[in-house]
């Protein structure tokens, strides 16, 4: 999709500091992070929100959720813990409309969230 932002992150038209890429996902770090490591995973294909999803993307999510470990494991926060985040729509307060799932790592999260 050319006006999405993460699209563009994924195609490399935008650039991003990227910490893992390959066919089906890319994560990068966020800009404004909330969290010592804040990065976002997100799938190549676009896909708007959470709702979006059909059967077809279930790999996909999975393959999304066990890179946000692997990630977390390889920046040294897989024991201590670490939070993993879908916003969707405007009372979570989704503001890019390509699905990413955030990490945050690094620091004590508290509960409930904001
Ligand atoms: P959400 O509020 O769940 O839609 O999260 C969107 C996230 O994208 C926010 O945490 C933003 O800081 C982040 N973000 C927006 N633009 C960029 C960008 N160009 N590079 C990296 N992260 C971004
Ligand atoms: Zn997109």
């Amino acid at each position: 999709m050319e006006d999405c932002l993460f699209c563009r992150i994924a195609s490399g038209t935008i650039p991003a500091r990227k910490a893992y890429e390959d066919d089906a996902l890319v994560a990068f770090h966020d800009l404004n992070p909330q969290a010592p490591v804040h990065v976002l995973v997100i799938p190549r294909k676009h896909i708007a929100t959470v709702n979006d999803l059909t059967a077809e993307d279930e790999a996909t999510v999975g393959a999304m959720v066990r890179r946000a470990a692997a990630i977390a494991r390889d920046l040294g926060h897989a024991e201590a813990g670490y939070r993993t985040v879908f916003n969707c729509n405007a009372a979570a307060g989704q503001t890019v409309f390509h699905i990413h799932l955030h990490l945050l790592a690094g620091r004590d999260l508290t509960w409930p969230p904001g």
